[in-house]
């Protein structure tokens, strides 16, 4: 399944994150999902949680989700449009010579804890 395995990379980046800060007891880790992955975010955190006990420090932790519109830019009209279909095609002159500028995005913008 698409979601666990985002799910597992992303712990594995934030677990990695974590040591190396000196984080022992992780509260939140804080994602950034474009719409164009279609991810679920309740099967995001329905994952989360079930993996999460297998991550030292991460007993605790919450899985937050930032959410980003799918954003093109058109070069034959020059308007910059969300997308709500997904088709690379410019709702305003329906060309479909874009470009994206926003919704792929699939990171960690910040962990946050404690070192007790
Ligand atoms: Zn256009």
């Amino acid at each position: 399944m698409h979601e666990a395995a985002i799910v597992r990379s992303l712990l594995d980046l934030a677990f990695q994150a974590a040591t190396k800060a000196g984080l022992s007891n992780v509260s939140s880790v804080n994602v950034m999902t474009g719409k164009i992955h279609h991810l679920v975010n309740e099967v995001l955190l329905l994952h989360f949680d079930l993996m999460k006990a297998t991550y030292n420090g991460f007993e605790r932790a919450v899985l937050h989700i930032e959410e980003k519109d799918v954003i093109i830019q058109c070069y034959a009209c020059g308007q910059t449009k969300e997308l709500d279909r997904p088709f690379f095609i410019c709702p305003n002159c329906e060309s479909p010579d874009t470009k994206l500028i926003a919704g792929d995005e699939l990171h960690i913008i910040s962990i946050e804890g404690s070192s007790t």
